[in-house]
């Protein structure tokens, strides 16, 4: 889900968070790039390792091999701007802000990932 904040016919936003970085979160933040947004695209993740893709990863772990799950991405060939180990706590539509561990982080749009939590 997303909250949109930018007025019809203003201009377009020039920032967009995605809190969450798994499944959802990665394709979000890759498909603003292949669409051809060029703005900010900050992708933070409460988990401190590379995003995963959770599936493979648990038959790869009944199979005993554990690696290989990694999203194949090149964030920043894709000049997404990951904050892995960064957990969300709170936000502030009113201010277009998220609170994080490492402080407050603004947002012009902002895309809800976090799964089922
Ligand atoms: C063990 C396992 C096996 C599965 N096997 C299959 C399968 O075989 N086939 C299938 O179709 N589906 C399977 N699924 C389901 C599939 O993994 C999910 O449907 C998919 O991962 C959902 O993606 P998502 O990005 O919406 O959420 P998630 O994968 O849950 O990702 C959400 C991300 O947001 C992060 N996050 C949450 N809260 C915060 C916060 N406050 N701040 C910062 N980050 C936060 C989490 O750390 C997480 O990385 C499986 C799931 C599990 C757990």
């Amino acid at each position: 889900m997303s909250e949109q904040t930018q007025e019809p016919g203003s201009s377009a936003p020039r920032r967009v968070v995605v809190a969450g970085a798994g499944m959802a979160g990665v394709q979000t933040a890759v498909a603003l790039r292949e669409q051809g947004f060029t703005g900010d695209v900050i992708l933070i993740g409460a988990e401190p390792h590379q995003p995963y893709d959770r599936p493979p990863l648990s038959k790869a772990v009944l199979l005993g091999k554990s690696e290989g799950s990694a999203f194949d991405v090149d964030f920043e060939a894709l000049a997404i701007e990951l904050r892995l180990g960064c957990e969300v706590l709170g936000l502030r539509p009113a201010d277009h802000e998220l609170d994080t561990e490492d402080g407050p982080v603004p947002y012009d749009v902002l895309v809800v990932a976090t799964g089922a939590e």
